[in-house]
């Protein structure tokens, strides 16, 4: 039999069916088996004492996790992966890596909510000191720089505003300082942003979301690059928290089809976007790949594709009168399900809450409603769409 041709130089779609796992490596088998395991035996007291072998205990890895990290390093162009048990672990093991008491972290105010707790409180309780930063921000970050600034966290388009963020530049400032950069990438998936590439040396993904695919599993990843690589799997493995082998084998799966289903998002998002513009009702389309969104220079110049979650703004003046409108709108919907997270093959809508910004300050016209568009089809979902609208407008 030949050996499986080396993925690296192939199109994304021959990636995404190939990475991971040699079939040869288990009797010729398509898929990876899925490794329930705590103890790996040794041969001999010697090899137990040296862990001179492959895989040592289930904490460390097993064959179904490699598969998944090393499809993930295929993708992100990483040194290394590590799969943690939800997106958010993905976000604190890094921090807790690249963090002590007494440093400065940059953390960008368009963040993940509980990403933000996780600084406000633990953090700050283990000695850690967290400014956020605009967006927009740019080079000028080099004025947020201190000596004990360690890690600048990024995260664009940002959660339910999609504000964009000059990376590049970011990085360069951050690495000048000799900080560490890291870089939440959910939204975009490596299929159209590659962080590595950008200079950013950590990038974490909610694998929940598009990689996993169908609102069943919660799975994190952080794939690093040479500098970020022995302290984030150091962390890793003293921290003890692995994904599960069901999850991480269901998330290989997922990655599987991931091309065509983000095909599919990103030209019903667009779609629906486009004419979300010129309804009425609407006052505000936040999505990063419309030429009136103001980071759509950044998209265009950065990423390679747009996915299925964006915000619209909802044309309702008096603030008192924002939650009962969205309220009606929410309320209206058949199709989109009310819930959180994201990703999945089923469309869902959310008031977005965004109470905690200090710097990026919600819309003024409205509430900011997030829509993730699913797989279902686009006449459907702009039906419901106007079913929502037409209730707030009544409401
Ligand atoms: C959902 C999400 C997370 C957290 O993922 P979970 O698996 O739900 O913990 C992290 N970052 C971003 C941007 C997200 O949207």
């Amino acid at each position: 039999m030949s050996k499986k041709q080396n993925p690296d130089h192939t199109g994304i779609n021959t990636r995404l069916a190939h990475s991971g796992n040699n079939p040869r490596d288990f009797f010729g088998f398509v898929n990876p088996p899925v490794v329930h395991a705590s103890t790996v035996l040794f041969p001999n007291a010697a090899t137990m004492v040296s862990r001179d072998q492959k895989y040592t205990y289930g904490t460390h890895g097993t064959p179904t996790t490699d598969a998944l990290n090393e499809a993930m390093n295929q993708l992100e162009g990483s040194v290394g992966t590590i799969a943690v048990p939800s997106g958010l672990a993905a976000v604190t093991v890094p921090f807790l890596s690249a963090l002590r008491a007494g440093d400065h972290l940059l953390v960008v105010d368009s963040i993940y909510g509980p990403t933000r707790r996780f600084c406000d409180d633990m953090l700050a309780k283990f000695g850690v000191e967290t400014t956020y930063y605009d967006p927009m921000i740019g080079a000028d970050i080099e004025s947020l720089m201190r000596p004990n600034t360690k890690l600048v966290h990024t995260e664009a388009p940002g959660s339910n505003t999609f504000e964009m963020q000059d990376i590049p530049a970011i990085a360069e400032v951050a690495h000048a300082h000799g900080a560490l950069v890291s870089m939440d990438n959910t939204w975009a998936t490596p299929l159209y942003f590659k962080p590595l590439d950008h200079g950013v040396d950590l990038s974490i993904h909610a694998a929940t979301k598009y990689p996993a695919g169908h609102s069943d599993v919660l799975i994190g990843t952080v794939s690093a690059n040479e500098t970020a690589w022995p302290a984030l799997t150091s962390t890793f493995t003293m921290l003890g928290i692995c994904a599960a082998p069901d999850d991480a084998y269901m998330t290989l799966r997922g990655l599987r089809t991931m091309g065509v289903r983000m095909t599919r998002h990103q030209e019903s998002t667009l779609a629906i976007a486009r004419a979300l513009e010129s309804m009425p009702g609407v006052a505000k389309v936040l999505h990063p790949a419309l030429e009136s969104f103001p980071g759509h220079a950044l998209w265009k110049r950065d990423f390679c594709g747009s996915s299925g979650i964006f915000s619209i703004v909802l044309d309702v003046a008096d603030p008192t009168h924002h939650q009962r409108k969205a309220h009606a709108f929410l309320d209206a919907l058949t199709i989109f399900g009310l819930g959180y997270s994201w990703g999945g093959y089923e469309s869902l809508a959310v008031h977005a809450n965004l109470s905690d910004r200090t710097i990026a300050m919600p819309p003024k016209q409205g509430p900011v409603i997030r829509l993730q568009i699913g797989l279902e089809d686009v006449e459907d979902l702009m039906a419901d769409i106007e079913r929502g609208l037409a209730a707030a407008k009544s409401a």
